[in-house]
């Protein structure tokens, strides 16, 4: 993003030391999500992205994606999908398990909001070791649809998010502004 923009959006996220938990610094966006300004920026911003990449759709993730990616498919024009938490989405759901550094989740989709010609960006607040966007990454090609990429605000780059995506991604962008 422009130094401009990338500026008022630091400028409005808030680290969290010890965050849920001792030595994690959480990335909280609620200031962000507070100052339509820079609301209004960041969704313009991802919006951009969408249309750069021909996406068709867009998929939050549970929980702060949504927040992000609703206002970005009205703004573009694109259909909103939520890939949820497992045991939330009530209709018949696509499930895919990933790792975490201890133990593992599950994330699922409403399989009917996948198909044959979507092409599908994945939104979230943040990147950290990129197994849940890797995960919603799974899930899109399993359902016959296409990804568009990974948009998100932030990535935390010394967690190597990033390579671990590539080859999930297979040539679509990850995108951090
Ligand atoms: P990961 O699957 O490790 O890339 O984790 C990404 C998910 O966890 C995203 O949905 C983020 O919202 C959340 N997350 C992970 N680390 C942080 C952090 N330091 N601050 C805020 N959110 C985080």
């Amino acid at each position: 993003a422009p130094a401009d923009v990338r500026n008022l959006l630091l400028s409005r996220i808030r680290d969290v030391p010890d965050h849920p938990q001792p030595g994690v610094v959480f990335k909280d966006i609620t200031p962000l999500l507070a100052d339509p300004a820079a609301f209004t920026v960041l969704t313009e911003a991802l919006s951009e992205l969408c249309v750069r990449h021909g996406a068709t759709k867009v998929v939050g993730l549970e929980a702060r994606g949504f927040i992000l990616a609703a206002p970005v498919a009205i703004r573009a024009g694109l259909g909103f999908i939520p890939v949820r938490k497992a045991g939330k989405l009530p209709g018949a759901t696509l499930s895919q398990a990933y790792d975490l550094e201890y133990g593992s989740a599950e994330i699922e989709v409403h399989a009917e909001d996948l198909e044959p010609g979507d092409r599908v960006m994945v939104i979230d607040d943040v990147l950290a070791t990129g197994g849940t966007a890797g995960a919603a990454a799974e899930l899109i090609r399993r359902g016959g649809a296409e990804v568009a990429g990974v948009a998100v605000l932030m990535e935390l780059g010394f967690l190597g998010g990033r390579d671990r995506l590539e080859p999930v991604l297979r040539g679509a962008p990850l995108e951090a502004l």
